[in-house]
C-alpha cells in the first residue's frame, strides 16, 4: 500500500524522518554529543539546541533533505516512486512540480548517500557479468546516438563505454549484488571474493577466462558452464540467478536513457536497495530508504 498520508502532508513526512533519524537517540549532527534539548521548531521539524557546542539544529540538518526548499513530503514521493516504480526523472519533475535541475540533484544526492554493499560470502557463490552501455553523457551532448543506457551481453570495456557490471549470487544467504568494475579481470574477480567466511569457497562461473586462475587457487572450489557449447546447467552448477537477476538491469536503467558511467555506480546502488524493498509494504519500505541515506 503506498503512504499516501506521508506525501499529503509535511507534518506526517516530518514525523517519519524524527522517529527514522533519531531511533538510536538524537545526538548533534557537528560534534556528535547527546547533550541535547529540543528547542523550538523550524517549519513542521523540530528544533534542538547542543548544550555541548551550543550550536542548534534540526531534524533536516545534515542529511540529504537539508537547504531545500521543496517540502519533504515531495522528495519521499520521488525517492519513493524512484525506486518502487523505476520512474524517471523527467517523470518525477512533473509530479511533484519542480526544476528539472532540482529534481536531478535531489536525486543525485540521494543516490550518492547510499553505501557501497558489503560482501560477506559463505556460498556456494555464483558469478557472471553483464555489459552496460554507459557513456559521458551531459559531457559530450554532441554525440546524440552514443551510449543508451541499454545492457546488452557480450564483452566491453569502461574505456569503450561498455562497462562490465557484475552480479553475484550467493546462494546460502539469498543475497544479490550487482557492481560496477572498470574491467572483467582476474584482480577485479579476486576482490569481489575476497570477503569469504570459509575457504574453499564454493563459485560456479561460466567459462570465461578471467575465472579460470581460480581452479588452481586452494581458496576455492570453482566449477563452471560452457554456454554454447551444448552443455546446460549440471545440476547446481549454473548461473542462471545472475543471469536473471542481471537481465533486471536494463528495464531498471531504461528509464534514466543515456546515464553516464561515472555515476553507474550510485544507480547501480539504487538498483540494490529497490530489490531489498521488494516485499516490504509501502511505510516501512519508504523508512528503510529514508534510513538508508543517513
Ligand atoms: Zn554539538
Amino acid at each position: 500500500m503506498i503512504p499516501l498520508d506521508m506525501f499529503g502532508s509535511e507534518s506526517v513526512a516530518a514525523d517519519l524522518l524524527e522517529q527514522v533519524r533519531w531511533r538510536n537517540g538524537v545526538t548533534c549532527p557537528r560534534c556528535r554529543s547527546d547533550l541535547t534539548v529540543k528547542n523550538g521548531s523550524y517549519g513542521h521539524f523540530q528544533r534542538y539546541l547542543c548544550k555541548n557546542c551550543d550550536r542548534t539544529f534540526n531534524d533536516k540538518t545534515g542529511t540529504i533533505f537539508a537547504h531545500s526548499k521543496v517540502a519533504l513530503r515531495k522528495w519521499l514521493f520521488s525517492i519513493y516512486a524512484f525506486l518502487r516504480f523505476n520512474t524517471s526523472l523527467r517523470q518525477l519533475q512533473l509530479e511533484i512540480d519542480v526544476q528539472y535541475k532540482t529534481i536531478y540533484q535531489r536525486v543525485e544526492r540521494f543516490t550518492k548517500s547510499l553505501d557501497a554493499p558489503s560482501l560477506n560470502l559463505v556460498g556456494p557463490v555464483e558469478i557472471d557479468e553483464v555489459y552496460v552501455s554507459a557513456g559521458l553523457k551531459g559531457r559530450e551532448r554532441d554525440q546524440e546516438s552514443r551510449s543508451r543506457g541499454l545492457s546488452t551481453r557480450g564483452r566491453g570495456t569502461y574505456d569503450q563505454d561498455k562497462p562490465p557490471v557484475f552480479t553475484v549470487v550467493d546462494r546460502s544467504t539469498g543475497d544479490r549484488y550487482v557492481i560496477p568494475a572498470k574491467s572483467a579481470d582476474e584482480s577485479t574477480i579476486r576482490l569481489l571474493l575476497a570477503n569469504r567466511e570459509k575457504e574453499p569457497l564454493t563459485v560456479y562461473t561460466d567459462g570465461f577466462r578471467a575465472y579460470d586462475p581460480l581452479t588452481e587457487d586452494d581458496a576455492f572450489d570453482r566449477e563452471y558452464v560452457v554456454h554454447g557449447d551444448g552443455e546446460y546447467a549440471d545440476e547446481d552448477v549454473h548461473v542462471n540467478t545472475c543471469e536473471s537477476h542481471g537481465s533486471l538491469l536494463r528495464p531498471w536503467l531504461s528509464p534514466h536513457r543515456g546515464i553516464s558511467k561515472d555515476k553507474l555506480t550510485q544507480y547501480l546502488r539504487a538498483f540494490q536497495l529497490r530489490r531489498k524493498l521488494l516485499r516490504k509494504p509501502g511505510r516501512e519500505a519508504l523508512k528503510h530508504a529514508v534510513k538508508a541515506t543517513l
